[in-house]
């Protein structure tokens, strides 16, 4: 049986049904599985699977106080027709990686693979720990999580949603697509700051004890969304045991034989997940932390010096990976320092006192698994357009600034070992850059750019992206960085 505690070393110990409502553990910390679960079957027995059934290999070993038929049922809730690609995750060889396209659903980016179980997994939870309080979700986005929870949780019973987003630091079809969702318990709001200031207001109204009270008064309890939720993770480890599958299948490599991970990095989930399927058995050599002109992970690998005291924030033509503050870091601190929540705790308190840690050589150690690389606005843009000219494959700009630092990790190491890339958004969602990559006119409406960009390509614009332009407005608040309470209270009114 596998059971959750939190990174900060409070004792507790909580089942994944229980981890899952509450989010963020009362110490502030993050739920992290106490043992690592391994894979029960033979990677040759799921290579004719489809994949719902290799996320029914993966999710139990994970939450095992869930029954296997709940979560067939939230697993085929989840990965169905919503997912224009037949396969769910098409896994797709260009120059020399395999790009895992985990941009198929309902959103167009990667986000859509956590976020459509998650409420299945919640309201799962919340049944079988007969909770009875109504579930609030908060949640900050740099852009991708927010639509994918808001169409996640639209009228699920039981729950509100309120999200909160940079105002000036999204792209315009992101925006568009947040502004106009439907659903009575959804509540969307721009903030003027930027993502982390939507991350940080969002985790003070987790850690209010007088919140939490006013709250419980309304029969509401708070729970999130982002990846600190381990509900989010969890689901994510899947698409690697999946990709896996799918090079020993396409005859990349042979079962047993190691492949390299290549995760243009936001906020350490998507590559943590990667961490996740390493330690239930899938053999991954070398872990490839992708950034933008936001580089403080690439300089943390390369340093084992964690610093945002004097780092500027850059707004970027990759803004989900627009992030300073990376939260998921803290579990594989945790994992590396052998399972050390003072440790951790002393760490955290330092990046929130002096905005930098330094950690220990055995943590160090750990890292080298990892290697860190970014890109910048110019260099991500070449890469489109380099990819595109040569195999007429393409990428939005966070999966080119992944493609990017692969070329320079092969350059660098010399390293053949078969790669796959998380390739985490549609390139329609970020017309605007992604049509100047490849040479048309540059467009100030990402509208413009989508129908552009269709015409030159010839790419199949996901559903979600059409008459986006024409849909109703729906939500217009923009509030102040400080005032996210309010909004909060507010919206519940
Ligand atoms: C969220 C996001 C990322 C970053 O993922 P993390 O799990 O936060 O590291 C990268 N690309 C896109 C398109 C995203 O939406």
């Amino acid at each position: 049986m596998i059971q959750y505690k939190s990174t900060r070393g409070s004792r507790n110990v909580k089942s994944g049904a229980q981890a899952i409502i509450k989010g963020i553990a009362e110490d502030k910390g993050l739920y992290v599985p106490e043992t690592f679960p391994k894979l029960q079957v033979e990677i040759q027995d799921l290579i004719d699977c489809d994949y719902r059934q290799v996320a029914k290999a993966v999710l139990p070993q994970f939450l095992t106080d869930y029954t296997q038929e709940e979560l067939a049922h939230c697993i085929d809730s989840a990965y169905d027709e919503k997912f224009e690609a037949p396969e769910v995750v098409p896994v797709v060889k260009a120059d020399n990686a395999w790009f895992i396209e985990l941009y198929h659903g309902k959103t167009a980016a990667f986000k859509d693979m956590a976020l459509s179980i998650l409420p299945y997994l919640l309201t799962t939870a919340m049944k079988k720990e007969r909770e009875e309080s109504k579930i609030v979700i908060l949640t900050a986005t740099s852009g991708d999580t927010g639509k994918a929870a808001l169409e996640g949780f639209a009228d699920v019973p039981n729950t509100e949603i309120v999200v909160f987003f940079p105002d000036s630091g999204v792209s315009q079809v992101q925006k568009q697509q947040m502004v106009t969702q439907e659903g009575a318990n959804t509540h969307v709001f721009g903030i003027t700051g930027n993502f982390d200031d939507a991350q940080t207001g969002v985790k003070h109204i987790f850690g209010n004890a007088a919140y939490a009270k006013t709250l419980a008064d309304m029969g509401c309890k708070l729970s999130s969304a982002n990846s600190i939720n381990i509900g989010r993770l969890v689901p994510q480890v899947t698409y690697y045991v999946w990709s896996y599958v799918q090079l020993v299948k396409q005859g990349a490599l042979k079962a047993g034989e190691p492949m390299n991970v290549v995760v243009p990095t936001g906020n350490f989930g998507n590559i943590l997940a990667a961490y996740y399927a390493k330690q239930m058995g899938i053999p991954i050599h070398r872990f490839i932390c992708a950034s933008n002109e936001n580089k403080v992970l690439t300089d943390f690998i390369n340093t084992g010096c964690y610093d945002i005291s004097e780092r500027a924030f850059h707004v970027t033509n990759s803004p989900s990976m627009d992030i300073l503050i990376s939260s998921n870091l803290e579990r594989l601190l945790y994992h590396l320092s052998g399972n050390d929540g003072d440790e951790v705790k002393a760490l955290m308190d330092g990046l929130d006192q002096n905005k930098k840690y330094q950690v220990s050589e055995k943590i160090k150690e750990g890292l080298k698994e990892f290697y860190g690389g970014f890109a910048d606005e110019k260099e991500t843009k070449a890469a489109i357009g380099e990819l595109y000219s040569k195999t007429q494959y393409l990428m939005d700009t966070h999966t080119a600034v992944a493609y990017k630092v692969y070329q320079d990790y092969r350059a660098e190491t010399g390293d053949e070992t078969p790669t796959v890339i998380a390739s985490t958004a549609s390139a329609y969602k970020f017309a605007e850059a992604v049509c100047d990559a490849v040479g048309l006119p540059q467009f100030r409406n990402g509208f413009d750019a989508i129908s552009a960009l269709n015409a030159f390509t010839g790419v199949t614009v996901p559903k979600g992206l059409r008459n986006l332009e024409s849909k109703k407005v729906l939500h217009t608040g923009v509030v102040d960085k400080d005032a996210l309470w309010d909004a909060v209270k507010g919206s519940l009114e």
